[in-house]
C-alpha cells in the first residue's frame, strides 16, 4: 500500500467532526513519514503576499507539524520570453490586461507531474474568480477530501477563460465582490480547509462551525451608561436548556 493510500486510510477511519484525533497517531503518521494530510499550492505572481500568513499561528504549527504544507509557485517561473510576460491584452478590446493561458498550463501540469506516478494523489485544480461559484462549507469539506489543492490566483483584469474551461476543476468565487487578484481567496481558502484537517485545530469540536453567539468574561460589560450582560441561562449550568439556547440562535 503507497504511502499516500495509507494516509487516505487513515483519514477515511477518523470522521473530521466526531473525533479528536490523538496526537500519538498524529506522532506516528509524521515519524512513519507518511506525506502530510494535505497539500496547498498555490499558482501567484505575488508569492511573498504569503510570507506572514504562513508564518504565524495555527498554520504555521500545523505546518512545522507536516499536518499541512503550503507551497507558493511564482508563475514567471513557467514563462519562456526575456520578459516572463504573464498576460495580454484582451481579444476584442477593453481596459487592463488578462493573464496568459500558457504559463498557467505550464504550472499545472508541473504540479500534476510532482509525485511518482506509484503514488497515487488526488488533486483538485482550483481557479478563483469573482464570477465563481461562492464558496462554503459544504465545499471546503468536499476540499478536505483531496490530497492536494492548486490554487490558481487570477490578477490584472482577470485569466484567460480557456483556463476556467480547460485547466481548472471548478471555478471559484470567496464572495459577491471584486478582490484585486486571488491570494486573499487562496489564503481563506487554505485557513478553512486547513482546520478540517486532523490534528490542526486542539479541539475537534471546534472544527464544525460554532455559528452561535458566545460571551466570555466579563459577566457585565459596562458601556457608557448602560450595562451589557451575558445571557443568564449561560451561567446557568443547565447543559441541555444551553444547548437549547444555542441551537435557537444558530445562524
Ligand atoms: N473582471 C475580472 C473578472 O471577472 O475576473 C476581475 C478580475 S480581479 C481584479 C483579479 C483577480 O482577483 C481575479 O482573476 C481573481 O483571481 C481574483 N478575485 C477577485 N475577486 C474575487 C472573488 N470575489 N473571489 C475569488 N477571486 C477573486
Amino acid at each position: 500500500m503507497g504511502l499516500v493510500a495509507l494516509s487516505d486510510c487513515i483519514r477515511g477511519a477518523l470522521s473530521y467532526e466526531a473525533i479528536r484525533y490523538p496526537p500519538i497517531l498524529i506522532y506516528y503518521a509524521n515519524v512513519i513519514g507518511i506525506p502530510v494530510f494535505m497539500k496547498f499550492e498555490v499558482i501567484t505572481i505575488f508569492p511573498d503576499i504569503f510570507s506572514g500568513f504562513l508564518s504565524e499561528s495555527l498554520i504555521s504549527k500545523a505546518i512545522a507539524k507536516r499536518l499541512i504544507s503550503v507551497r507558493t509557485h511564482y508563475l514567471r517561473k513557467w514563462t519562456t520570453d526575456r520578459h516572463r510576460t504573464v498576460d495580454g491584452k484582451a481579444y476584442g478590446g477593453g481596459p487592463g490586461l488578462v493573464m496568459k493561458v500558457e504559463p498557467i498550463l505550464k504550472a499545472v501540469n508541473a504540479l500534476r507531474n510532482t509525485k511518482p506516478k506509484s503514488l497515487k494523489s488526488k488533486i483538485r485544480v482550483i481557479l478563483f474568480s469573482p464570477r465563481g461559484k461562492q464558496m462554503d462549507q459544504v465545499m471546503v469539506k468536499r476540499w478536505a477530501k483531496y490530497n492536494q489543492l492548486v490554487f490558481i490566483c487570477g490578477r490584472y483584469e482577470g485569466v484567460d477563460e480557456r483556463v476556467a474551461d480547460y485547466i481548472a476543476d471548478e471555478v471559484v468565487s470567496v464572495g459577491p465582490y471584486v478582490l484585486n487578484g486571488g491570494e486573499v481567496a487562496a489564503m481563506a481558502a487554505i485557513e478553512a480547509v486547513a482546520r478540517l484537517v486532523p490534528g490542526f485545530m486542539h479541539d475537534a469540536g471546534s472544527q464544525t462551525k460554532e455559528d452561535h453567539p458566545q460571551y466570555t468574561k466579563p459577566e457585565v460589560f459596562t458601556l457608557g451608561k448602560k450595562k451589557l450582560r451575558v445571557p443568564k441561562i449561560l451561567l446557568s449550568g443547565d447543559h441541555a436548556k444551553i444547548k437549547d439556547w444555542r441551537d435557537k440562535h444558530r445562524r
